[in-house]
């Protein structure tokens, strides 16, 4: 888009970047002026220059005004040196005392030059310059500076289509419609069909909502205006609601559009009607009700909004009219997977060992963003093996260093950790080999990757839609199975264990407070609910959560123990062998069981 605005930023900017090459210059040219003079002449030491003024060796000083850089000529050499004195004043008495003693020092007093004084005062304005440039740069992004500037969204004409997203067949499908209203909006008009003036799209981060509303537009060949929910919210009042306000001018203007908005949540929580930066929102929120209420029948404007936390936004959003069309985009399944995995891996070169089914198999709850950074990464780990092409060791390690960080060769590791490791790594595999729903083990490691001292990586066969609670009593025993170990191995615990304590706590907070599967609180969503609203469930629901809470995890570590216990000589086995060989495969760790 072209507006007069642009002509003006163009002044601005013009004005500016010749302040800042003069200034540069000024500066450039007294430096070198500097250190001309510094590479003409050889340094002396203030000490050994004391020394010298008092054996009376020095026949001349030359300073400089405001500078504590002097320069000295002495009585038996013919070159100048240069010198620095820590307070011109001092030195300055300290000479004319000698000069009083008798000594023959020719003090000279000079005025810079013009070019060194004006260098020098600008030096000292530079913060301050500095700030006040700071200062216009932000007020013209926000729009205070230029009254009629329109904030500018960004828009560009995507090449994305459906054929970059892939996967999401049915959503695709139900998208396709948009497509064709925007083609062809008059037939719709005619036919008198009603289209959704905006859609929700609810999922987590990654799994390509950006990607699709771009698609989209695309596919219509119209711009695409998008916007990010944290960019509303503004430190000035009243500046988010201007603009979603000029948002949405500038979609009537260029429209048909698509209006893409991330993390809608931001802007569109709940309405609480406090004040401060929470009205603020509200204005915003508020406006953004307007906008969309207010188009005309023959603006074809779409709206299309993500956020990975529906539960937030206010109910007023979703009414008829607003965003009545919610789509979920959920994480890609594993034939989603190979999908994506196959569009990402299209402009690299692959060896003929590789096999995206493998990798879609072992990266079960991968998102769109992740696959695509899988990728990525083992394209850098090939070039730094100087591989020809990526074969299937590099994207393993790549999915490795996705899920569980990069593997630290550096890191130098005391014999004790090790073997606490290994006893904690391998408590988690012999427990998990003896529960009946978790997954075989596929590799275990003593090896650092990012945050973990060593990692037990296990298997993904299918992709599951519903875990059952017998499931979920087993993880939590799997999850403190690294613990147990410590404790009975080594009869300490250590640190090691936070992670899996983390995730063990809120594994069994879920299963009581969302998905119901204690018998005391029973089938009752209590998941994030405020203090007045749980006590409508009775006054000590939260003691019971905790209780509840409490006996899940309790009885998942006796019955760590338990296994730990029963299976000593395996696990000191398993640990042995890690301490020997540092990673075992899945081959490996069988064999310890066949014998
Ligand atoms: P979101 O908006 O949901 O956070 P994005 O659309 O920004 O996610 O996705 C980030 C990146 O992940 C995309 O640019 C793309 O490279 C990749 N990606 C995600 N989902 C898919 C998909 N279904 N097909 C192909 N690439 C995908
Ligand atoms: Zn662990």
């Amino acid at each position: 888009m072209k507006d007069k605005n642009n002509n003006k930023d163009k002044i601005y900017y013009t004005i500016f970047s010749i302040i800042i090459i003069v200034i540069a210059v000024i500066i450039g040219f007294s430096l070198i002026n500097r250190n001309n003079n510094k590479e003409n002449s050889k340094e002396i030491s203030y000490t050994e220059l004391i020394t010298k003024i008092n054996e009376n060796a020095v026949e001349k000083i030359e300073m400089t005004v405001g500078s504590t850089a002097i320069k000295v000529k002495l009585k038996n050499e013919e070159e100048e040196k240069n010198a620095i004195v820590p307070s011109t004043q001092a030195f300055i008495e300290l000479v004319q005392e000698k000069v009083q003693e008798g000594n023959l020092i020719d003090l000279k007093q000079k005025k810079t030059s013009i070019i060194l004084r004006i260098s020098d005062t600008l030096l000292s304005l530079l913060p301050t310059i500095m700030i006040v440039a700071l200062f216009v740069v932000l007020f013209k992004m926000q729009g205070l500076g230029d009254k009629g500037k329109l904030y500018d969204a960004e828009s560009e004409k995507t090449n994305i289509t459906f054929k970059d997203v892939a996967g999401l067949d049915e959503e695709k499908n139900e998208l396709l419609e948009i497509v064709n209203f925007l083609k062809e909006p008059k037939k719709f008009q005619e036919m008198g069909a009603k289209i959704p003036r905006g859609i929700l799209l609810y999922g987590k981060p990654g799994t390509g909502k950006t990607l699709i509303a771009k698609a989209i537009a695309g596919e219509a060949k119209v711009p695409f205006i998008s916007m990010s929910g944290s960019e509303f919210i503004e430190m000035f009042a009243g500046l988010g609601a201007s603009r979603v306000r000029k948002l949405f001018e500038k979609a009537k203007k260029v429209s048909p559009c698509i209006v893409f908005i991330d993390e809608i949540d931001a802007i569109g929580a709940r309405r609480t009607g406090g004040s401060g930066a929470e009205s603020e929102n509200n204005q915003t929120l508020n406006q953004l009700l307007v906008e969309m209420d207010g188009f005309d029948s023959d603006q074809t404007v779409i709206v299309l909004a993500a956020t990975n936390r529906p539960e937030m936004l206010d109910k007023a959003l979703l009414r008829p009219g607003r965003f009545d069309r919610q789509i979920t985009i959920a994480v890609p399944d594993a034939k989603g997977r190979e999908e994506i995995l196959k569009i990402h891996s299209a402009n690299k070169p692959l060896g003929e060992d590789i096999d995206l089914k493998d990798i879609a198999t072992d990266t079960a709850g991968f998102t769109g963003a992740e696959l695509a950074n899988v990728l990525n990464e083992a394209a850098i780990i090939a070039t730094t093996r100087q591989h020809e092409k990526i074969v299937m060791d590099d994207l393993e390690e790549a999915v490795k260093k996705v899920t569980v960080g990069l593997q630290k060769n550096s890191r130098v590791i005391s014999e004790k950790d090790k073997k606490l490791t290994a006893y904690h790594e391998a408590g988690h595999a012999i427990v998990s080999k003896y529960l009946e729903t978790q997954q075989d083990v596929k590799e275990v490691s003593i090896i650092p990757r990012g945050l973990a001292g060593g990692y037990t990586m296990y298997k993904t066969n299918e992709d599951k839609y519903y875990i059952s609670k017998t499931e979920m009593e087993e993880k939590l025993v799997a999850l403190l199975g690294g613990r147990a170990a410590e404790q009975i191995a080594l009869n300490d615990i250590s640190t090691g264990a936070s992670n899996d304590i983390e995730v063990a706590t809120e594994l069994a907070k879920d299963m009581v407070r969302k998905y119901g599967m204690s018998d005391r609180v029973g089938p009752i969503n209590l998941e994030s609910k405020e203090q007045y609203e749980l006590q409508a469930f009775g006054n000590n629901i939260e003691d019971i959560i905790g209780v509840e809470v409490k006996e899940l995890i309790d009885t998942a570590y006796k019955k760590a123990q338990e296994l730990i216990l029963e299976h000593m000589d395996k696990l000191h086995a398993v640990a042995q062998k890690l301490l020997e060989k540092e990673t075992i495969t899945a081959e490996e760790f069988q064999k310890i069981f066949n014998r």
